[in-house]
């Protein structure tokens, strides 16, 4: 069923600064026909400072900073601090595997960066290196406590639960939350992969939520205004929340209020429809801020709330969320 016209606000957009990432997840960047970026097609931070203006101009109130993985690229900081100033942009946020959060944590948070999702999928060392190719577990981990420390919130962690690999771990991910102020969301894994392996490590958001009952009573908690397809639930003796993300038992695309912006400057309405528009030509060959903002425009006409992909691919989609920032 569709929404009616302009029954959802398009005011978050996630903005993708780098196709690099230091990880090589097994499910995300491993897809065989993923290649760099040449260093030229990325917009450069200037350009994405005034197509956050044009945005904020146009409705957006919400920016998510991702990747690739957001902190490899050089002057991040100094990024988010100019980010902050723009006009219309009430909230930004950073989505990150937080390996080099030891190090980068406090200079995010000098700019005033609250809003802090990281990515972590196991808690076991050797499960860590089989899933994302390297021995960063121990990075997260302490990236995470330091952030706590330093006051970012929220802080959430996503986990993506994959059969036969890290699905023994989804009470171990919960306790997170029961022993820190966390937000732990488990994440349904999308067809980024190939078929056969989406088939074998997909697992349904319904047989994530009845291993969570073990833990106690799933109470719903609000959601603010510019909130995700999250679900969240409180849990008795909490310090934490619990969060359940299943784009593909439950769609949420008549709620979907998101634009992306990828890292080579294209405007994608949703993140698993081909549909794209490219910002960068226009931007480079001097287009003005009026004419830019048409195609924001167009992107948000786009997002008619229907579903645009099948639930159940019959083919690899020819895309890595790493190159559209998942
Ligand atoms: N490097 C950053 C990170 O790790 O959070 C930001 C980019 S990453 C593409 C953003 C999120 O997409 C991560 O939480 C990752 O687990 C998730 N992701 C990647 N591929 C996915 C897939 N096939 N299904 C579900 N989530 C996926």
């Amino acid at each position: 069923m569709g929404k009616d016209p302009g029954a959802t606000k398009i005011n978050y957009l996630r903005i993708s600064v780098t196709d690099r990432c230091n990880l090589r997840c097994r499910y995300c960047t491993y897809w065989r026909d993923w290649r760099k970026l040449p260093a030229k097609e990325i917009l450069r931070y200037e350009e994405l400072l005034r197509l956050a203006a044009i945005a904020g101009r146009m409705g957006i109130s919400k920016v998510r900073i991702t990747g690739g993985e957001p902190l490899v690229r050089r002057g991040l900081a100094e990024f988010l601090g100019k980010l902050r100033h723009v006009p219309g942009i009430a909230k930004i946020c950073l989505t990150t595997n937080g390996v080099l959060l030891p190090e980068l944590a406090p200079a995010l948070y000098k700019t005033g960066l609250r809003h802090l999702n990281v990515s972590l999928d196991t808690l076991r060392r050797e499960r860590y290196r089989q899933i994302t190719g390297q021995d960063n577990l121990a990075e997260v981990l302490a990236g995470l406590e330091k952030s706590a420390a330093l006051g970012f919130h929220p802080l959430k962690i996503n986990c993506v639960v994959l059969r036969g690999i890290n699905d023994d771990e989804v009470l171990d991910l919960a306790m997170l939350a029961r022993d820190h102020p966390y937000q732990v969301r488990f994440i349904e894994l999308m067809p980024s992969v190939s078929r056969q392996w989406w088939q074998r490590h997909f697992v349904p958001m319904p047989e994530v939520l009845q291993r969570l009952m073990v833990l106690g009573p799933l109470l719903p908690s609000t959601q603010e205004a510019t909130a995700g397809p999250a679900r969240n639930f409180r849990l008795p003796g909490f310090r934490g929340e619990l969060g359940c993300i299943s784009p593909m038992s439950g769609h949420h695309c008549h709620t979907c209020n998101r634009l992306r912006l990828t890292a080579d400057g294209k405007l994608r309405p949703c993140l698993l429809a081909p549909s794209k528009l490219d910002l960068k030509e226009p931007l480079r060959l001097g287009l003005s801020d009026d004419l830019l903002g048409y195609f924001f425009k167009e992107a948000m006409k786009k997002k008619t709330g229907k579903t645009e992909f099948p639930l159940f691919p019959s083919h690899h989609p020819g895309w890595s969320m790493a190159s559209i920032g998942g």
